[in-house]
Order: C-alpha cells, then sequence, then structure tokens
C-alpha cells in the first residue's frame, strides 16, 4: 500500500514511515498542514496516518475536512496525544476511519492500517474473477486454469474478463464488440470467432472441461454447467 504520513514530530514520523516499509509498503512523509493537504489531495494513496495536532493555524481535523468535503473517501488514521472520549468522538466525527492515541505501538498501527485497507478493497469482490478453476486477477492481470499460469494477449485478457463478468450468461457478439473492442458498429468481420478460438486453445485445450461454450446463432457463454443445450449443440474442440 501506498502511505502518506502527516507528522510534525520527527522522530515519530521516521519510526512509522521506517515500520510501513518494513512491512513491504511505500511511505511519503510530510510536517505541516498546508502541505500534507496538498499531498493527500493529489496524490494517489491507499491510507493517510495524520497526527491530530500539527503547528500552524490549520491541524489534522482540518485536512481531515477538506479531504473528506473534496469526496476523497480514502481511509484516514488520526494519531493524537488527546486521549480523552470527547477527542475521540470528535475525531471519528470529523470523518477519521480510526484513532490512535499517543503513545502507540507500531505493530497496532500496522494491524489497524491493515484492517482500513482491506475493508476498502475487499480483495475477492474487486481483484479476483473465478469460474469453476480458472481464476483471473485484475489487479496483478494473471490468469491460471487448476493452478497453471495461461499468458493471454491484452484482448484475449479483456474478452476473458468479460466473459467472466458475465458467468453463465449468454454474451452476443454485439455485446463483446461494443464492450472487448470498443466498436459501435458491426465491422463484418470474423474478428469475434478468431479470438474466441484463441482464447479455447488457451483456456479450454487442455482441460477436460470446457468453459467456453458458444450457443449458436446468439453468442457465446462462460458457463461451468454443461446444459444439454450446449453440449448438443457444440462438440468441445477436437475433445470427446
Ligand atoms: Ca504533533
Amino acid at each position: 500500500m501506498r502511505c502518506l504520513v502527516i507528522e510534525d514530530e520527527q522522530e515519530s514520523a521516521r519510526y512509522i514511515c521506517h515500520a510501513l516499509r518494513v512491512a513491504g509498503h511505500e511511505a511519503v512523509s510530510c510536517d505541516n498542514a498546508v502541505e500534507g493537504e496538498l499531498l493527500a489531495l493529489t496524490g494517489d494513496w491507499d491510507a493517510i496516518v495524520l497526527d491530530r495536532l500539527l503547528p500552524g493555524s490549520r491541524d489534522g481535523l482540518d485536512v481531515l475536512d477538506s479531504l473528506r468535503r473534496a469526496g476523497r473517501q480514502l481511509p484516514v488514521l488520526v494519531l493524537s496525544a488527546l486521549a480523552s472520549t470527547d477527542e475521540r468522538v470528535h475525531g471519528l466525527r470529523a470523518g477519521a476511519d480510526d484513532y490512535l492515541t499517543k503513545p502507540f505501538a507500531l505493530e497496532e498501527l500496522l494491524a489497524r492500517l491493515d484492517v482500513l485497507v482491506r475493508r476498502q478493497h475487499p480483495p475477492r469482490a474487486t481483484s479476483q474473477l473465478q469460474v469453476a478453476d480458472l481464476q483471473l486477477d485484475l489487479r496483478s492481470q494473471r490468469v491460471t486454469r487448476a493452478g497453471q499460469v495461461i499468458a493471454l494477449q491484452p484482448r484475449e485478457f479483456r474478452l476473458l474478463e468479460y466473459l467472466m463478468r458475465h458467468e453463465d450468461q449468454v454474451v452476443t457478439r454485439a455485446m463483446l464488440l461494443e464492450s472487448v473492442w470498443e466498436y459501435h458498429f458491426d465491422p463484418q468481420t470474423n474478428v469475434i470467432d478468431v479470438q474466441i478460438s484463441r482464447l479455447r486453445n488457451k483456456i479450454d485445450r487442455d482441460f477436460d472441461q470446457p468453459l467456453i461454450h458458444t450457443v449458436r446463432g446468439a453468442g457465446y457463454r462462460l458457463s461451468a454447467l454443461t446444459s444439454p443445450e450446449t453440449s448438443l449443440l457444440e462438440p468441445p474442440d477436437g475433445k470427446t
């Protein structure tokens, strides 16, 4: 994860950034609200660690407020020496996702950040598609079937992603042209059939269970279910 640490106490900032990097994350620190706000609004961060009390006229909660007003929903963990219940409630109401009082253990800070980031990006819902033993990871752009890595061209990857997102549904040529090729007209070529055939060679040929099915006269369907209709219509490529 990419983490912005807005903290004016140098030693504390250094410890936090070091701990984040040791845990395999990227960390950038900044020691004042003005610069922190600018970085928070313009950078691509997965989480922000924000000290409540900062020097100058703007404090951590002002930074948080302007971030939320700008519609940025990324997780923010507020650090503060102000430990009273009122202060914590105030911080959480201001839009903090979590509030940790000083002094704290670095392990706890890391664990809380992990929870916040995981909550923001549930990994299976957003990055992994799966149909039977076929898996597609959107983040790493990796496709495997039964654990074997399958190398795909970019277009094949998008085609497979589209089919997997429409698992068990009939996908027409028009839908594929529009979504995968971004053609808003029918180019009157066999481009889709060629691409499906290549994809089939990679996804299905070496496996017993075909996943890509032709629905004659309609289009294609990616499914682990072999309906009677499908098996009648479509002899799997060269396999019995
Ligand atoms: Ca401070």
